[in-house]
């Protein structure tokens, strides 16, 4: 069967006028199915009220619509919501949900666990488990607008769990059902897909024609040291990343997170401003976790402010995540860690080769 959250909008439509063809309906039919895909989502075919009842049941009979199922949720006091979701073969996955004034930003997951293994990230050390599918990555977002009270994302970001271009497979297929009036209609400039630097997968976010926002994870401003905090610098050094983010013809941002004695010194903020300004990049300084992660201790605020100043005064655009959420583990890969336990990393080779479309 054919499970039409895997599909694009216009895939989608050409399968099911297909379908109605074979079963003497007219083809208009197509479009009204697909609205209640991403853009009005229903959880089943019974659900799409304005199809016929045997139509309903002749869908369900050829058509899946892959559920997603929502084992728990954690919700802040700034009103930042945290999901928990499993997958059909027991994995689990994450999803954020972030209120700023009128926008609410999904952070939304691409692998379950991480090859990548950075040293500071909880989902890293779980190591990797698996590429999530096409439905698995749009469907946190269906799923929360399928909530009693729907949430609807005005801006998405690839920061949850996983590398995104490491799937760019399924990512691409998101992005088009993130981006289709058909889909969800969210504005290309509105999404954000946030990498390590994974070079083929920044080339082939650039070849799309659509505005898509690139945000790279710098983290050092040199080989030395983002070597000991990303592994994956081996594969991909800093120089090759730069030079990659140069070229994309669109703003980038740079993420730095801010580790207490590790990359926090002026030098670090000198020599990080020098790489933002040989691409024109925007530097968001990432506050971590006020309990630390994985052995890491938090940058103090003065600091990071002082930090901040110190990039700015080099003429480089630079801004203060707001750290969301830390009453809830809302950092990255911390919700599903304290529901399932960690499990010994896994080398980055059992990953297999960056799939590019
Ligand atoms: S920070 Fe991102 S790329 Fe690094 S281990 Fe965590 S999920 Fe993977």
């Amino acid at each position: 069967m054919i499970n039409l959250l895997d599909l694009a909008p216009a895939d989608a439509e050409l399968a099911l006028r297909a379908f109605l063809e074979s079963e003497g309906e007219p083809g208009y039919r197509a479009g009204q199915i697909v609205a209640r895909l991403w853009a009005r989502p229903v959880a089943t075919f019974d659900e799409m009220s304005d199809l016929p009842v045997r139509l309903r049941s002749r869908l369900a009979d050829a058509f899946t619509l892959a559920r997603l199922s929502l084992v728990t949720s954690q919700a802040s006091t700034d009103g930042t919501r945290k999901f928990l979701f499993q997958l059909a073969d027991g994995q689990m996955i994450e999803t954020v949900a972030i209120p700023d004034g009128d926008r609410l930003t999904f952070c939304i997951s691409s692998q379950a666990g991480c090859a990548l293994r950075c040293a500071f990230c909880a989902t890293g050390a779980m190591g990797f488990v698996r590429n999530l599918a096409v439905h698995e990555i749009a469907g946190q977002v269906r799923e929360l607008a399928l909530l009693t009270d729907p949430l609807r994302a005005t801006n998405i970001v690839f920061m949850g769990m996983g590398e995104p271009l490491m799937n760019w497979k399924a990512v691409s297929h998101v992005l088009t059902i993130l981006n289709d009036p058909k889909g969800f209609g969210i504005g290309a400039r509105h999404i954000t897909v946030s990498t390590v630097g994974v070079l083929p997968g920044i080339i082939a976010l650039g070849e799309r024609r659509e505005q898509f926002r690139l945000a790279l994870s710098i983290h050092a401003p040199s080989d030395a040291l983002r070597q000991q905090l990303m592994p994956v610098n081996t594969k991909y050094p800093l120089a090759d990343v730069i030079a990659a983010a140069a070229a994309f013809d669109r703003r980038v941002t740079f993420e730095y997170v801010m580790l207490g004695g590790v990359n926090d010194q002026p030098a670090h903020a000198d020599a990080l401003a020098t790489l933002a300004r040989e691409c024109q990049a925007f530097v968001n300084l990432i506050p971590l976790h006020p309990g630390g992660s994985m052995g890491f201790t938090p940058t103090p605020p003065q600091e990071i402010a002082r930090f901040a100043r110190r990039i700015r005064g080099h003429g480089v655009e630079v801004a203060i995540r707001k750290s969301r959420g830390t009453d809830i583990a809302a950092a990255c890969g911390q919700l599903r860690v304290e529901r399932i336990g960690r499990r010994p990393p896994r080398p980055a080779d059992d990953h297999g080769e960056v799939q590019v479309a």
